[in-house]
């Protein structure tokens, strides 16, 4: 059997056992038990929500467990779990125990595509620890300008699941995959797939850096055309190697210098493709300019390669990469230009919430007032000190965590001035826009890129970066 063709399962009457109720637990368990099986939720939490939400389910007929989502249900033959949950939680164990097996939201839509006979959508997978939802946006956009019907899905807020059994027909969707998701989706075979870059993230979760970069790697089993590599992160290329896919499938590189063969890369401004051109040892297809990237920061141009390469592989024209790259929007808190006020810059990268987006952004600008700090969720900052030092205008600290980076500024940057608001009230961001603005000069770019997750003062990055821009927008609406 091809790899890319639909398995059947017949579901009437098999025991599954749904681990969550959530945003992918509910859909997944109503989806089984229309097609017959005999569906068990268990969730560990047992309150109201909870309640009501298993009191619709049972109206429906299916059986919801509350309070123990640990117990494996007696004669349960298949667990599809939220992405999420440990895979060390006695649920697994028991199931690995019984020789049940576990498929996540992904593997169990990837098994439901097509079965409502139409023809499967072929899936552009996008994973890496940091720009996976700029770069899936990015490759809907283009896929969208090549007169595709397309979809960002994924760990992007549209449900997999919705996509694949809903009433829109695709041509083809951009998928964006956690690790989490590909840990528990064995079977999937994406068309083409891109590991962005690897820097350690969830490790608590996954054990170790070696089974996290294992569990990205799986995006690029089965692949039957192209699997798409950072050539400076050699990591990702590790992962190609070691996976296994279809005969003919290419290992194509994006690099933010001049491109080999088999790469797509930048000269002279212009991003250029050297991996799907008739020639590749002598010919390169101009794509885009740097300036239709938008925002054209360096790790951007790498996103926007990544999603041009995977395009390309699909078959989309170079025209449709510019116009699909100009047309593209990057969400809020993402490098987000807020204002300039007194020529300088103000910079929402909210959604920086680890040290490897930091570095990225921070390498975006030549001076800076950085505002940073938060929850260090166990990071070191030595590193993203030393590399931005001779950066740095000056630094305004906030959060819990905030003597970590103030050590590390001590240690690599002793000559940088640091401000360390020690306040967490709600007015603490607007007195951090204040006082980075009295540190910066004409040119500068005071950006918020705090490197740390933000739940000790807000209730998310969102909200985060919603307080730094209404301080800005404030302090423009004074000085206009
Ligand atoms: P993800 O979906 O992987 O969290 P996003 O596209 O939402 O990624 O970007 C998250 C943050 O990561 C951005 O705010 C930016 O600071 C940083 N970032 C984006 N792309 C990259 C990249 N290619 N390399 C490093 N950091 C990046």
């Amino acid at each position: 059997m091809g790899s890319q063709e639909v398995s059947t399962v017949d579901w009437q009457g098999k025991h599954v056992t749904v681990a969550g109720l959530g945003v992918s637990g509910i859909p997944a368990a109503r989806a089984l038990h229309e097609r017959g099986a005999l569906v068990t939720v268990v969730n560990d939490g047992d309150d109201e929500r909870a309640r009501a939400q298993a009191a619709e389910l049972e109206a429906l007929g299916l059986t919801v467990r509350l309070g123990d989502g640990a117990t494996l249900p007696p004669s349960t033959e298949l667990v599809v779990t939220a992405p999420g949950w440990q895979p060390d939680k006695p649920l697994f164990l028991a199931a690995a125990e019984a020789g049940v097996p576990v498929w996540g939201d992904v593997e169990l839509a990837w098994r439901l595509r097509g079965t409502g006979g139409r023809e499967p959508a072929p899936w552009l997978a996008v994973t890496g620890t940091n720009g996976k939802t700029t770069t899936v946006r990015m490759l809907a956009s283009i896929l969208e300008a090549a007169g595709l019907r397309t979809a960002a899905v994924g760990n992007i807020g549209v449900s997999l699941l919705d996509a694949v059994l809903g009433e829109t027909e695709y041509d083809v969707l951009a998928v964006e995959l956690s690790s989490y998701q590909l840990h528990w989706a064995p079977s999937l075979r994406a068309h083409s797939a891109a590991v962005l870059n690897l820097a350690p993230d969830h490790l608590d979760w996954h054990g170790s850096m070696a089974a996290y970069a294992a569990d990205k790697g799986r995006v690029y089993e089965g692949n039957t055309v192209a699997c798409v590599y950072n050539a400076a992160d050699p990591a990702t290329e590790d992962l190609v190697r070691e996976a296994d896919v279809e005969e003919g499938c290419r290992a194509i590189g994006f690099t933010l210098g001049a491109p080999g063969p088999s790469q797509l890369g930048v000269v002279d401004g212009i991003l250029v493709d050297r991996a799907f051109v008739a020639n590749r040892q002598k010919q390169a297809q101009e794509l885009a300019e740097v300036t239709d990237v938008n925002p054209p920061a360096p790790h951007n141009i790498a996103n926007a390669l990544a999603a041009a390469a995977l395009a390309r592989a699909f078959g989309v024209e170079p025209a449709a990469v510019r116009d699909g790259l100009r047309a593209f929007r990057p969400d809020a808190h993402r490098i987000e230009h807020v204002a300039d006020i007194d020529e300088v810059a103000y910079v929402d990268d909210s959604k920086a919430t680890n040290t490897h987006a930091t570095e990225a952004s921070l390498a975006a600008y030549d001076s800076i007032v950085w505002i940073a700090g938060g929850l260090a969720k166990g990071a070191t900052f030595d590193e993203l000190v030393t590399g931005a030092a001779k950066r740095l205008r000056g630094v305004v600290l906030i959060g819990a965590d905030r003597a970590l980076i103030r050590e590390a500024l001590t240690r690599h940057a002793p000559e940088v001035p640091v401000v360390d608001l020690d306040r967490t009230d709600t007015g603490a961001m607007s007195e951090a826009v204040a006082r980075a603005a009295e540190l910066a000069r004409p040119g500068d770019t005071v950006l918020l890129a705090p490197a740390c997750a933000s739940m000790d003062m807000f209730t998310n990055y969102n909200k985060r970066g919603e307080a730094f821009a209404d301080a800005v927008r404030a302090r423009a609406d004074e000085s206009a």
